[in-house]
């Protein structure tokens, strides 16, 4: 009679033990597909920001060619330059990663970049001109902060610590390039504008 008690409990327990493992393997398996759809919406997003950037690259010469104040054609100047290293640090990302650099059309940064164009055709050339670039270089600014910023978590979340760290320089530029815009807007620009 004990043994037969003893191998029902004995049987009881390897049922338990078997929907444990079960249910831990269903976990795992959660895991690791969020792991994995995480890591195509990390690739879709660079993608996106590696067209954003090439755009920009011919965006950024027009604005500096329609700007007056010297402060602010620097910096837009300056910032063509990081641009084109930001795109070189993309492509370092992807390597990293293992994935081809492939650009896919970016409709945000498209639209920020027509609404710079609308700005420039509305206004006259000089300080109104100049705050309306400022404007528009700002949102610009403000979404790749946003991108980047994304974009460095995920890599971290991804255990993508050298891309990671790349991403996070090309943050700091933008911050660094959105502050430059601050500074030409409240130390000069806007009071000109309102000059006239
Ligand atoms: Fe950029
Ligand atoms: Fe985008
Ligand atoms: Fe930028
Ligand atoms: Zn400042």
């Amino acid at each position: 009679m004990k043994n037969t008690t003893n191998s029902k409990e004995n049987a009881e327990k390897n049922v338990e033990n078997l929907k444990k493992t079960i249910e831990r393997k269903h976990i795992i398996e959660a895991k690791t597909d969020a792991a994995e759809k995480l890591r195509e919406l990390f690739v879709d997003s660079l993608k996106d920001i590696y067209w954003a950037e090439k755009a920009l690259t011919k965006a950024i010469p027009k604005m500096a060619k329609n700007a007056s104040a010297p402060k602010l054609v620097d910096g837009l100047t300056q910032h063509l330059v990081e641009t084109e290293g930001q795109i070189v640090r993309l492509e370092k990302v992807f390597s990293l990663i293992g994935e081809k650099a492939v650009a896919k059309k970016c409709d945000a940064m498209d639209g920020l970049i027509e609404e710079g164009k609308s700005i420039m055709e509305e206004t006259e050339v000089g300080a109104v001109r100049d705050a309306g670039i400022i404007a528009a270089a700002q949102k610009i600014e403000h979404y790749e902060i946003a991108t980047y910023g994304t974009l460095a978590a995920w890599a971290k979340a991804l255990g993508e610590k050298d891309a990671a760290a790349l991403l996070v320089e090309s943050l700091l530029e933008e911050k660094n390039a959105d502050e430059t815009l601050t500074e030409a807007a409240y130390h000069d620009i806007n009071e000109d504008a309102l000059e006239k």
